[in-house]
């Protein structure tokens, strides 16, 4: 997969870098290209924002640098990439958005500051590829780099190869499947006594059925507890008679 980030702070990406994320780009299954917006502005201040068309406070990103930026990003590769705008006005990020754009050959990541992009650089470029306005969530950062950073992990964790276990994002909360409307329950691992603290004896009863229950029965309980609003809105049949005596 290639993955493309125009941005006025290239340094804020260096995260890329390192982990699963830096690991599959050494490995060649991620193709990260960091572009700085600065680039593409003519002035010897290399302005990226003015003042907004009908007042108000804040700055706008000018359109000009980002045309010739997304230009010269989308002439350098084959095909047509999709072009992803992190924006609290967008559509959430979900595990569900994840996958799609895991599925997906090229992605371009705009990552704005100030106030965002002036309107007219999305509506030119929705006329030519797909472009995706999505939030990382209810709240407003100073740039849009730390939501790329976020996108960029939970995708490239989905991409065939990434993870050494390839089973590991099955279980996973929001992971489509089983328990898809459901949050994973607690984990544990070696010692089996910790400052005092046991595990679950059903953990180490070696019995696959019941140790599916329990964690079944974790994963409602910890969901009913946390995100109420995950249980009224999933499918009642994605519950069995157990789940629903709990
Ligand atoms: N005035 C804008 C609004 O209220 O929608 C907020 C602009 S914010 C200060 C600057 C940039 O940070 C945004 O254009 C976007 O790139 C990024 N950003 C901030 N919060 C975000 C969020 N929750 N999800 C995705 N991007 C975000």
């Amino acid at each position: 997969m290639r993955l493309d980030v125009v941005t006025i702070f290239p340094e804020y990406l260096e995260p890329l870098n390192v982990s699963l994320v830096g690991k599959a780009r050494a490995r060649g299954q991620l193709d990260v290209r960091i572009h700085d917006l600065r680039d593409w502005t003519h002035d010897k201040h290399n302005t990226v924002d003015d003042t907004p068309y009908g007042g108000g406070p804040g700055m706008v990103m000018k359109p000009e640098p980002w045309g010739e930026a997304l230009d010269a990003v989308v002439e350098s590769g084959e095909g047509l990439p999709t072009i992803v705008v992190p924006t609290p006005s967008g559509r959430p990020f979900t595990q569900e958005l994840a996958v799609e754009l895991s599925e997906k050959p090229w992605l371009v990541f705009t990552p704005a500051r100030y106030e965002g992009i002036d309107r007219r650089v999305i509506e030119e470029y929705a006329e030519r590829c797909d472009v995706r306005e999505v939030s990382i969530g209810d709240y407003v950062l100073a740039g849009g780099e730390a939501p790329v950073l976020v996108m960029v992990e939970a995708i490239a964790r989905l991409l065939p190869g990434v993870l050494g276990n390839a089973e590991s994002h099955r279980d996973d909360s929001f992971a489509p499947g089983a328990m898809a409307d459901l949050l994973e329950g607690p984990v544990y691992t070696k010692p089996p006594e910790w400052r005092g603290r046991g595990i679950p004896d059903v953990l180490l009863s070696g019995h696959h059925g019941k140790i599916a229950r329990w964690r079944r029965d974790e994963a409602f309980r910890r969901t009913t507890g946390n995100r109420p609003d995950l249980i009224e809105r999933a499918d009642p049949a994605a519950f069995d008679k157990k789940d629903r005596e709990m």
